[in-house]
This record gives structure tokens, sequence and C-alpha cells, in this order.
């Protein structure tokens, strides 16, 4: 019988922070495709490069293995409302989780800066969605000042919980591949996701499944790139709004990942980004969004600045959905926006205006 993928909680549930007395909230998050991306490793030079695709998640994310989490505890604790401050991915999963759950969320979102897409999303989860005059930090201080203060859960990736149901990622990587790769790379924002492969991946080592670490390599847009400035960008600038983040949240779990890992941070700039974006949705087939492609896009710029990855096994972690930010798909590489030519009726003249006469 076709066994289903019952969501990360369950999944995995001997390796998470869970036990019998856990409601578990749960919209079957995980089990997320490792998609061979022989273009991409053939740009690079690589042996293999392969692509965890997370914008397969439920809300079309990597942020739903850790609400999973988060949400699940937070129903088992007894909260009845949850908040978090987001850039736009984070909202639009809590709202979803707690649709699911029955109880109430509340986003924080700065003004102007979220993608349509991920509106939408937290509209349709019937979020109480707030505008806050300020950027992404401003509204995680916000968070966390109404959660210390009031009867609101945080469910922001300062929350331990939601690093707990990402490291599910590195368990997947493992079992596709049987082995560890020899490099992961992922884009940055507040680096809860990178620390939360690093997390577990370690633990893949503890238990004896995989010999040594992959090397973490972690990529910022220039404009926002605080582990590579080695300080807090006070205002942080690119295109690619989910890793628009100048504080981040998890920076000295980073730091710790990447010095044990032997890995690396790096910027790339907002074109080199959507160029990625589009060579991912053109060449390999993969549609994500602008932010997402900034692993990828890092992974260029090493190999075009003289890193041999010859022989080498890469993942790169494509964290969101391309649908969320479409907008970036319907614009050439001029800016110019892509419009579908209007034709009569009539097969011979279609025929010729696509080459085929
Ligand atoms: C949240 C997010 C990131 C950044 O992840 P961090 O854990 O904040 O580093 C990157 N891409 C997408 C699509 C995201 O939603």
């Amino acid at each position: 019988m076709a066994h289903q993928w019952r969501g990360v909680i369950r999944e995995y549930f001997d390796r998470l922070d869970v036990d019998s007395n856990t409601t578990i909230i749960t919209l079957g998050e995980g089990g997320t495709p490792l998609v061979a991306a022989p273009a991409l490793a053939k740009l690079v030079g690589a042996d293999e490069v392969y692509l965890k695709v997370e914008g397969m998640n439920p809300t079309g994310s990597f942020k739903d293995r850790g609400m999973t989490m988060a949400v699940s505890k937070a129903v088992t604790q007894g909260a009845k409302a949850v908040i978090c401050a987001s850039t736009g991915n984070t909202s639009a999963s809590a709202a979803a989780y707690a649709a699911a759950a029955g109880i109430q969320s509340v986003v924080l979102v700065p003004e102007g800066k979220i993608a349509l897409g991920k509106l939408a999303q937290a509209v349709a989860h019937k979020a109480q969605i707030l505008q806050v005059q300020g950027n992404f930090d401003d509204c995680l201080d916000l968070a966390r000042d109404l959660s210390d203060n009031y009867a609101v859960h945080l469910v922001n990736s300062v929350n331990p919980d939601r690093i707990e149901g990402q490291k599910t990622g590195a368990f997947e990587v493992f079992e596709f591949l049987d082995r560890a790769p020899d490099i992961h790379v992922l884009p940055v924002g507040n680096a809860g996701n990178y620390s939360a492969y690093f997390k577990g991946y370690k633990e893949d080592i503890q238990a004896g499944r995989i010999k040594h670490l992959p090397q973490m390599w972690g990529y910022q847009a220039d404009g926002s790139a605080p582990f590579v400035y080695g300080t807090p960008v006070k205002n942080p600038d690119t295109i690619a709004t989910a890793i628009r983040i100048g504080n981040p949240a998890s920076y000295d779990l980073a730091l710790v990942a990447c010095e044990e890992s032997q890995g690396r941070f790096g910027a790339v700039k907002d074109p080199d980004i959507l160029w990625m974006h589009r060579f991912l949705s053109q060449e390999v087939g993969v549609f994500v969004e602008p932010s997402s492609a900034t692993g990828a896009a890092g992974l260029l710029q090493a190999s075009r600045t003289g890193d041999n990855l010859a022989g080498k096994t890469i993942v790169v972690t494509v964290t969101g959905n391309g649908l969320k930010d479409a907008a970036w798909a319907l614009k050439d590489e001029n800016g110019d926006e892509i419009k579908p030519q209007v034709v009569s009726k009539q097969a011979d003249e279609v025929a010729e205006r696509l080459g085929l006469a």
C-alpha cells in the first residue's frame, strides 16, 4: 500500500523534542524532493548539484517545517494565539497552521515590503495583519515585546521549536543521497535555516548516519549582508525581500555552524540573484522566488572567482515557491514587462509566428 508522508513530526518523532502528550498540528510538511540540477552542475563545474525544493511545502516555503513544531507546542501549552514578525513566508505559514489548529494568528509585516502572494496567504488564512512603520528587525522587536507581556505565543525562529523542526531538512538530504553532500548552500536572512541544517547534520553524525559535516555556505544579498560585514546593517536593502534582514536573530548559532563546518558566508548582488532566478526557471525547471535563488547565485560566484568544485556533490536549498513573488518572472533581463503576443485564430499565421512554418 502506498505510504503517505505524515509530516515532519510523525516522520521524525524520535528525533524531535515531542512526546505522546504533544498535540500535533500538521499540514503534511516536509518530504520535499531533492531534484538533480545537471544544468547548474555544468555551469559551476561540480560533479553533482541537487536542489532541495522547499517550495513544495504546504504553504510554499521551508517555514512549514518549523511552524508545525512551533504551533504544536503552542497548542499543547494552551496558547490561544500566535504572533510573528515576517518578511512574508513566516506569516503565511503561521496563519495556515493557526487556522489548522483553530487558534488566532497575528502577523507584523514591514510596511510596503511584503510580496503580494505572501500577503494573500496570510489574508486567506484569516490572520490579523498589521503593517508596521519600520523594517523586519523593528517588527521582530515588537513581536518579542508583545509575547513577553501579553497572552500571545511567539513563533519566529528565535523560538527554538522552529529550528528544531527545520533541522529535518538535513535528515531528508541524507536519506535521499545516502550520504552527506560535500557542500550545502543556503540563502541567509535570520540564519535560522542555516543553523537548523547544521543541527540536523550534526545529529546525523552523532547517530552515526554520516561521517563528515558538509561545509555550510550561506549567501546574503549584498545590500543586506551582516555576516559578511561582521556587523548589523541598519537599513538593509535588496529585492530579495525574504532575506532583507539587517540584524539576524540566529547570528551566534550561525557563526558556530560556519566555523565548525569550515563553511563560509558571502554576498551576491541583486542582478546576480535575478539572473540565477531566471536560470533556475529556464534551465533547471524549478521556479523559485528571487530570495531562494541567492544560494545558487553564490555558488556560481564562488566558481567564477576561483573555487574548484570538480568532484563535489553539492546541495542547494531553494527556500520558497516562485508563485509567491511572481512579478519578477514577468520581467525580462532589462526589467521590461513580458506580455504574451496576441495572435489571430489562423493556424498558418500562428505557425509562422512560432517559427514552425
Ligand atoms: C525565511 C526565508 C529565508 C531566510 O531564512 P532564514 O532562516 O531567515 O535565514 C530565505 N528564503 C525564503 C524564501 C524564506 O522564506
